[in-house]
């Protein structure tokens, strides 16, 4: 340590190697990775479940994200820890393969890191607690597999899906609005309302892009479009394409059903005149030749489009007002700006081809769509075309509305309601995929708990240690759940524990909402078996990953 003075003469110190960090190997490597993956997934612990906390983050430009999902979370947490950044990629690949569960695979994996870190302590080599817990994560998948249930549904038969994909929307919808919203009471019965609506929702649109034969769902027909204002229940499917544009004129029809649908990137406008053209209208004769020249070209145009049977017009350019009205004398109805992405989008969706030029134009060349309507929403201004029952594409739209007070939630409120819907659209994805589930509220965690302890008495090496130990960590989603629905974590566990013993009913869970029974086939909640055994095996994967770290090597280290 040194006294230095500045410029001014005002002292102060300097420390020597003050930045040098310190290096840290084998044990103190691991422990440390441990602390930092248990100190993530710590803040994950308390969002899990239908009573878990919201979060509210902040980014560096201000924007405010209010939010119970774990992957969103994580996202924008901004972590600066690679182990750290290692449980965000956790979460994400849960979120993409699964899209559900994303919390729950970081509690699990926090849990997993908590039990290996009392076993290092005890002197057991880092390598046995891995393999240890890659044989204990079989024999927790095997159990699934045995308790799991066949989920019968079909087109016509909707409700049980339905009922799925409400478990999943009541975890997260609820809780946004309860933080966000002074008007708590009136929201609820709202929101309570709402989550049966977006439930059908979901599943409606899944079921409308679904290939029930090959057994699989593209998700990317399905495009969640958000718009602040109005109400949560005015969300709604739409059999099409979402267009945040009006009609040209207001006075051109409001619906035009069997639309054939010119899709332009020519402006509807003479060709202009090329700076080194020199033109002089000096007198009033001149002038008129020009307009009617130009009203010339308009006539032209618009009779071109109407020529190969166009009923619509959607154009990238704008028009001005001169176009504008002869389109609308002529009774062409016609929609200006539309941007290349979603004029691109009309085009596959309706069969329809782009047209660069009028010359080009052809009937073949038209979209074809069963219905377009403009609507407005309420005494806004806002307007939004609709383009329905289109020829080509079974892509559908979910179009939410939400948020009437207060203003500065809305967006929020929107966002958050996007993220639900993507979660119970991967739900109801993957049941169509595989149409296995386990049930809920803790239920088959304890199961597999019960089954890997029963199990580790077969392994006489130091293995079972570790198997013990993943059976430990099981037991703490239940825990989270009870401990975030404020029930004594401990005596709920092992009351719910020995039910199952005595009962052998593997069905028993945390009743998180005071429904008066734990069994969690009475209450409806369950989740895909799929879902479940990935969320398992990913954690202990990465827990395998961090455990067999033993050094950690930055730049500076040279
Ligand atoms: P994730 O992002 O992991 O899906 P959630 O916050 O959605 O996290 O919580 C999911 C957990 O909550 C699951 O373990 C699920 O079984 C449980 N759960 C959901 N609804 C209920 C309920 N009504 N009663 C008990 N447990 C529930």
């Amino acid at each position: 340590m040194a006294l230095a003075f500045d410029e001014f003469g005002r002292p102060f110190v300097i420390i020597k190697e003050q930045d040098q960090k310190v290096r840290l190997r084998g044990l103190d490597a691991q422990k440390a990775n441990i602390a930092s993956g248990m100190a993530v997934s710590r803040i994950l612990r308390t969002s899990l479940g239908p009573k878990g906390m919201d979060k509210m983050l902040q980014s560096p430009d201000g924007d405010v994200t209010t939010t119970n999902d774990g992957a969103t979370i994580l996202e924008q947490m901004d972590v600066d820890n690679q182990i750290a950044k290692l449980l965000v990629e956790l979460s994400r690949s849960q979120d993409y393969e699964i899209g559900d569960g994303t919390t729950g695979v970081v509690v699990l994996a926090g849990a997993l890191l908590e039990q290996a870190q009392k076993l290092l302590e005890r002197g057991v080599h880092p390598i046995r607690v891995a393999e240890g817990y890659e044989t204990a994560s079989r024999i927790a998948v095997e159990n699934l597999e045995k308790i799991a249930q066949r989920f019968d549904f079909g087109v016509n038969n909707i409700e049980p899906l339905v009922q799925t994909c409400m478990t999943t929307l009541s975890s997260k919808i609820s809780e946004c609005l309860e933080h966000l919203l002074w008007t708590l009471w009136k929201l609820r019965i709202c929101v309570n309302r709402c989550k049966r609506s977006l439930a059908e929702i979901s599943v409606k649109a899944v079921l409308a892009v679904a290939d029930l034969e090959r057994k699989d769902v593209n998700l990317d027909l399905i495009k969640v479009e958000g718009k602040v204002g109005g109400k949560l229940e005015d969300t709604e499917l739409i059999y099409g394409i979402l267009v945040d544009k009006e009609m040209s004129h207001p006075q051109m029809p409001k619906q035009i059903e069997d639309a054939k649908i010119a899709i332009l990137t020519c402006p509807f406008e003479p060709p202009k005149p090329k700076t080194k053209h020199k033109m002089d209208i000096d007198t009033v004769e001149k002038f008129q030749t020009l307009r009617k020249q130009e009203q010339q070209y308009f006539n032209n145009m618009v009779q071109k489009c109407k020529g190969v049977g166009a009923t619509l017009v959607i154009c990238q350019w704008g028009f001005d007002d001169e176009a504008n009205h002869l389109l609308m004398h002529r009774d062409l109805p016609a929609v200006r700006w539309v941007g290349s992405v979603e004029l691109e989008l009309i085009a596959i969706a309706t069969g329809g081809r782009i047209v660069p030029r009028f010359e080009e134009l052809t009937p073949e060349k038209l979209g074809k769509a069963g219905l377009v309507r403009e609507k407005a929403f309420g005494t806004t201004k806002d307007r939004m075309l609709y383009v329905e029952h289109c020829a080509n594409s079974r892509a559908v739209t979910i179009f939410i509305r939400g948020g009437s007070t207060p203003a500065s939630c809305n967006k929020m409120m929107v966002e958050e309601t996007k993220r639900s819907i993507h979660d119970a659209l991967c739900v109801a994805r993957n049941l169509i995929r595989n149409n296995s589930i386990v049930y809920g509220g803790g239920s088959s965690e304890i199961s597999c708990s019960i089954s890997v302890e029963a199990a580790a008495d077969r392994y006489p090496g130091v293995e079972q240690y570790a198997i013990r130990a993943f059976a430990d960590a099981l037991d703490s989603v239940p825990m989270a759940l009870a401990e975030n629905s404020g029930l004594q974590p401990i005596e709920t566990l092992s009351a719910v524990k020995s039910q199952q013993i005595k009962e052998n009913n593997p069905y028993c869970g945390i009743d998180c909402n005071d429904a008066g029974t734990n069994d969690m086939r009475q209450q409806n909640v369950f989740e895909t078996l799929i879902g479940k055994q990935q969320q398992i095996l990913l954690a202990t994967q990465v827990v395998k990953m961090i455990l067999k770290i033993d050094d950690v090597i930055s730049p500076s280290d040279f």
